[in-house]
């Protein structure tokens, strides 16, 4: 392939705006060529919903980061969202439907439940998932939520209220979770552990949950680091907690503090050495796919499905800052 063009463009836009070398010029145009970069072809679904790619859509994104999606509400047709759970590494559990995402975590002492789902899932993914894989639901000890939307959070107050789980979830989170109503679906959780800007590590037995305050996508949205094992070996995840930004509209300090948050675990991530990202949607991490990959035959040279490299981690990240620098410049009125 010819690059020769777009160093060119590069060129140009350096000499104009007089960036150190190595930093995306502050147009639109440059931030989103530094996000389709990012992208390749791994990380499309999270450029697509975050980049400001077409005009008319202002870099909102499909809108869906502005619902709480906390009203009581009907279960959809069970074979739309339906998906049995897998064994991702010797101690983490998918307990998803297809479009969300729930982790079982193992420790020696008991189970980190990492998101919870819409309520309608909670028996059938999390609880009936778990004893299908032949742990037990009432060796939960932690529930850790991302941030308070009602796709990640609407199992808590069921797996708090029948399992004695500590519910833990950001500050900011707790304050709007408290003052839903209580006939709300799912219910609401009693507050447990609140985790503010400084963060926070969850230990239970021989595993430690680093919790990364990375506000944004909600006001109290956490992201993680944490280690599994891939056949006895140390592996190191990080989990990105929220991922639209289509609430921020004109609000520039929105948008600063959801660039800074992808800037805080994306250095965890490195500082941990993290080689595979997880998100709480199967768009973003393509978990629901990678997950019914992990029994099938491995080609020379492929390796597990979610071990993508620190550089890949790193590369998904960098589309997140990308895409949301390009969409303030588009929404933000000087
Ligand atoms: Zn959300």
């Amino acid at each position: 392939m010819n690059s020769a063009p777009f160093i060119t463009v590069s060129l140009a836009a350096f000499l104009l705006t007089g960036n150190a070398v190595g930093q995306t010029p502050d147009t639109v145009e440059s931030h989103i060529v530094a996000a389709r970069a990012a992208a390749g072809t791994d990380y499309r679904n999270t450029l697509l919903n975050l980049c400001p790619l077409f005009p008319a859509a202002s870099g909102t994104g499909r809108g869906r980061g502005a619902l709480p999606l906390t009203a009581p509400r009907p279960a959809p047709d069970r074979a739309t969202w339906y998906a049995s759970p897998y064994k991702i590494f010797d101690n983490l559990y998918w307990l998803g439907t297809r479009q969300h995402s729930s982790w079982a975590l193992q420790t020696s002492a008991g189970i980190i439940i990492i998101d919870t789902n819409f309520a309608w899932a909670t028996e059938p993914e999390i609880i009936d998932g778990l004893t299908k894989l032949g742990l037990n639901p009432r060796d939960i000890k932690y529930v850790i939520i991302s941030h308070a939307h009602g796709d990640h959070d609407q199992g808590a107050a069921e797996l708090q209220s029948r399992y004695g789980a500590k519910v833990v979830m950001g500050a900011p989170d707790w304050d709007s979770t408290l003052q839903r109503a209580p006939d709300v679906a799912g219910g609401v959780p009693k507050r447990d552990i609140s985790v503010g800007p400084e963060g926070a590590k969850v230990t239970l037995g021989d595993t430690t949950v680093n919790i990364v305050f990375t506000p944004g996508h909600s006001v109290g949205t956490l992201s993680y680091t944490f280690p599994v094992k891939d056949q006895g070996r140390t592996i190191q995840v990080a989990y990105s907690g929220g991922t639209l930004t289509g609430a921020f509209g004109a609000d520039g300090a929105r948008w600063d503090e959801y660039v800074a948050s992808q800037k805080k675990i994306a250095a965890a991530a490195a500082t941990a050495g993290a080689t595979v990202i997880l998100s709480n949607h199967s768009e973003y991490d393509n978990a629901y796919t990678k997950a019914r990959l992990i029994p099938a035959k491995r080609e020379a040279g492929e390796t597990h499905p979610f071990i993508v490299g620190t550089e890949s981690v790193q590369r998904y990240f960098t589309v997140m800052q990308e895409c949301a620098m390009a969409a303030k410049l588009r929404n933000v009125v000087k």
